[in-house]
């Protein structure tokens, strides 16, 4: 599994996604010409974008990313929210779908699972190759109720440190209601590591963070303490 970052965190998310078979795009939260750089404008092979919510650093390309041809996924609750918004998004490129509910985008199996986040019916996604390799993606989640086997691939969330947060608080750089919506909306590098001491790491080959807050994060911190529970490459996008 090829994993490449175009942008991860609060100014916008994209990712894209092979396995020198099929190609996708997780995410597009970037006006459509940055993705189109970003890939040296070699588009045509993505076969389907999966989207994890609706807000706008997660979504910001999505209708030049539909009108280019290309379908996206997003949760059917979401898919209506954003009509409600804004009748363009009633396009027949966008696929509402449902949690625990697989599907094929070429020789990936997709299967999305619901996460904790404060939009109507945000997902995360375990997208098996056929040649064996298994990623998991999970973003602006405080939790995941699910646990997994058999990951080759980590790609999640490690927003802040609930340390972290209470330091800016005790300093004044953080608000507590601020502090109390972000506990409550993003994963921090505590609950990410009950949750990966919670899965099945035998196979696991590499982890990427993403997501990290500006001024709620420390990088360095958040990779060492990764790298020695999962004992593999941790890399921070
Ligand atoms: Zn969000
Ligand atoms: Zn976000």
């Amino acid at each position: 599994m090829k994993i490449n970052c175009i942008g991860s965190g609060s100014s916008g998310n994209c990712y894209h996604i092979t396995d020198g078979d099929t190609e996708i795009l997780i995410e597009c939260g970037f006006n459509f010409k940055k993705i189109q750089q970003a890939l040296n404008y070699q588009l045509k092979n993505i076969a389907a974008c999966l989207i994890s919510h609706r807000h706008s650093d997660h979504i910001k390309g999505l209708k030049e990313v539909m009108n280019y041809g290309i379908n996206c996924y997003i949760g059917e609750i979401e898919k209506q929210e954003l009509i409600e918004i804004d009748k363009r998004y009633n396009n027949f490129r966008l696929k509402g779908i449902q949690p625990l509910e697989h599907f094929r985008i070429g020789t990936f199996t997709i299967l999305p699972f619901d996460v904790q986040h404060d939009t109507g019916q945000p997902l995360g996604y375990l997208i098996q190759s056929d040649n064996g390799d298994k990623l998991l993606f999970a973003t602006d989640t405080y939790y995941i109720k699910y646990t997994f086997t058999g990951l080759t691939h980590l790609l999640i969330e490690c927003n802040n440190s609930i340390e972290i947060l209470n330091r800016n608080v005790e300093t004044g750089v953080l608000n507590h209601s601020l502090k109390k919506r972000i506990r409550k909306s993003h994963f921090s590098l505590e609950n990410l590591i009950d949750f990966i001491n919670d899965c099945d790491l035998s196979r696991l080959k590499e982890t990427y963070l993403i997501h990290l807050s500006d001024s709620n994060s420390d990088e360095a911190l958040f990779k060492k303490s990764i790298q020695r529970i999962t004992g593999r490459p941790v890399y921070v996008f």
